[in-house]
């Protein structure tokens, strides 16, 4: 029943995509860090995916998102996040290469300063998107004011839909099974990778938060019958529900693709211990893991995500819940960009 990588890449091909990112994305070993940890940490650049200098993660996603957006001749594409959101600003980037308006719909978590406009925020301008930003209300939950939100891009689609316009709809993350066939591509590309150094991946570590990325990396893990452990350090508070809906997220991808599903909730391994104090909240471990990383490797990480997939990381090693001299490997999903917003999403890096 098992795949190998060629027949998985067969059956992607089945599929329109635009070709949006640099692929394969590197991937190397960090000596320093594999000598100050013990294990063999391998990195994959995901963050090296996007055409302006701030790819992510998003990008392979957007690859079958945007292709799905061009079969039915859209004109403007709608996404959503918060202010900072990297999905978002990779969205913008891939509109703008193939010619699609792009319309983000953004809750301020974290109030941006109208005069003096950071990170992704400050890209998603400079690139000329049509930003709405919704700030929260007194009392109001998140959950509400992302509910307000959708009600509001849902009535401007109705008016743009109206004058004879195409929208196509891309979820926050774009976390959408059409989304999460881009990490079953992923997941090949980096075994491809591995056979070609003859190594075989005992860890996988990455951080998730929409669970697009984390879906399409175990269905490709269990299409393939690798034995590769996949850790997803949570970015955000997730409940028990997560896993299951990540498991009908990757068996509709997989059915997309004409495959049976799979999946199961207990496929999944996620982790919660991270993130606190909250999402783009930096953490004490975050902001070790950012520090280290780039003392070590020149290299850099950002406090929403990547710098707490990467504490998680370096406490299973230290822990030993990781083996010393395994073969670790760290998925870089990008957001450095985060770098550059807000004092108080980043921390005290210095
Ligand atoms: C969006 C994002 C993630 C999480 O990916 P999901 O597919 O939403 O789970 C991780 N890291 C970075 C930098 C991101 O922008």
């Amino acid at each position: 029943m098992a795949m190998n990588c060629k027949e998985v890449r067969e059956l992607l091909g089945k599929k329109d995509k635009a070709d949006l990112g640099f692929y394969p994305t590197p991937f190397y070993k960090l000596n320093q860090l594999s000598k100050q940890l013990g294990v063999n940490l391998y990195i994959k650049r995901e963050d090296f995916s996007g055409q302006s200098l701030f790819g992510g993660n998003k990008i392979r996603k957007l690859e079958y998102l945007i292709g799905e957006a061009q079969k039915s001749g859209a004109n403007y594409v709608f996404t959503y996040g918060a202010t900072q959101s990297n999905h978002a600003m990779q969205t913008v980037e891939v509109c703008r290469k193939v010619g699609i308006e792009p319309i983000l719909y953004l809750v301020a978590l974290v109030e941006p300063d109208e005069d003096d406009l950071k990170g992704n925020l400050l890209l998603d301008k400079i690139m000329g998107a049509e930003v709405h930003i919704i700030k929260p209300e007194e009392g109001e939950t998140n959950d509400e004011t992302y509910a307000r939100m959708f009600q509001l891009a849902k009535e401007h689609i109705k008016r743009l839909e109206s004058e004879g316009n195409i929208c196509y709809d891309i979820p926050v993350g774009g976390a959408s099974f059409v989304g999460t066939v881009g990490f079953i591509g992923g997941f090949v590309e980096l075994q491809e990778q591995l056979d070609e150094l003859g190594i075989q991946g005992d860890y996988l570590f990455h951080t998730t938060g929409t669970g697009g990325t984390m879906s399409g990396l175990v269905a490709g893990k269990k299409l393939t019958d690798s034995q590769m452990n996949i850790i997803s350090i949570d970015a955000s508070p997730h409940d028990e529900g997560y896993k299951e809906k990540c498991a009908k997220l990757g068996n509709s991808a997989l059915q997309w693709l004409g495959v049976d599903p799979i999946l199961e909730a207990s496929d999944f391994h996620n982790d919660t211990s991270y993130y606190l104090p909250g999402y783009e909240m930096p953490s004490e471990g975050g902001t070790e893991a950012i520090k280290m990383m780039a003392k070590a490797e020149g290299l850099l990480l950002d406090p929403v995500y990547s710098g707490k997939g990467f504490a998680g990381l370096i406490d299973y090693v230290r822990s030993g819940k990781v083996p010393a001299g395994s073969n670790v490997i760290f998925l870089h999903t990008g957001g450095a960009t985060a770098l550059f917003a807000e004092r108080e999403i980043l921390g005290q890096l210095y």
